[in-house]
């Protein structure tokens, strides 16, 4: 499995291009904005674009995804629960107002705990709402995809509508934390003080993490 970690939009999103090297099939997660630099880079990897995943709806993670989909055909695949959220007017709104275009309905909706194969890779989702109500992380292989469930030394923020703090929280102890420690965390966003992490240096040093965990010895 190749993983290439790149820094797109004017929010700091990252965006993972994912491929199996010898099929050269690959997935792109969050493909948030330099759509040309993105289809670029697919180009020169010689790869075969098979999804556009995204770890939730919210529209600086989404607003490449149409682009995208009509130069690849690549299937753009969503949790059902912020596939259907985000394409109420009051969300697609946002979209306009950061001056994006809003993502389309996903082609494949997934629930917790669907897989998906692209190559000899195999994706699995894993519903952890709190930042967005469909919110999921992505672990392929050892490591995971946190989207804006969780950051290198931080967690999404709570304070969007459908957002909710203590699901968020539960979310990190019974979905995150339970993973083999040296689980590779890949963020959604470059706001930590390193652009990767893994299970273990988070429950070790990331507040939102070591406050419950102290809490419960
Ligand atoms: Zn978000
Ligand atoms: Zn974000």
């Amino acid at each position: 499995m190749k993983i290439e970690q790149v820094l797109v939009g004017n929010m700091a999103v990252f965006c993972y291009l994912v491929y199996d090297e010898n099929s050269k099939e690959g997935i792109l997660i969050d493909p948030a904005g330099n759509v040309q630099q993105l289809l670029q880079l697919l180009k020169e990897r010689g790869i075969a674009l098979r999804y556009i995943v995204n770890t939730h709806g919210h529209p600086d993670h989404t607003c490449g995804n149409e682009q995208l989909r009509k130069a690849t055909g690549a299937l753009a695949v969503m949790h059902a629960i912020d596939d259907d959220l985000f394409q109420k007017p009051e969300f697609s709104g946002w979209a306009r107002m950061l001056g994006v275009e809003p993502a389309g309905p996903a082609d494949v909706r997934v629930q917790d705990g669907d897989e998906l194969t692209f190559g000899d890779l195999t994706m699995k989702f894993i519903h952890t709402p709190g930042h967005t109500p469909g919110a999921c992380c992505i672990l392929i292989d050892g490591s995971l995809f946190t989207g804006d469930t969780l950051f290198v030394g931080a967690v999404g923020r709570t304070d969007l509508p459908g957002a909710s703090f203590e699901q968020l929280i539960n979310s990190l102890k019974t979905r995150i934390i339970t993973l083999p420690p040296d689980t590779i965390i890949w963020p959604g966003h470059d706001y930590g003080d390193r652009p990767q992490s893994t299970v273990q240096r988070e429950m070790e040093t990331n507040p939102y993490i070591t406050d419950f965990l102290d809490e419960e010895n």
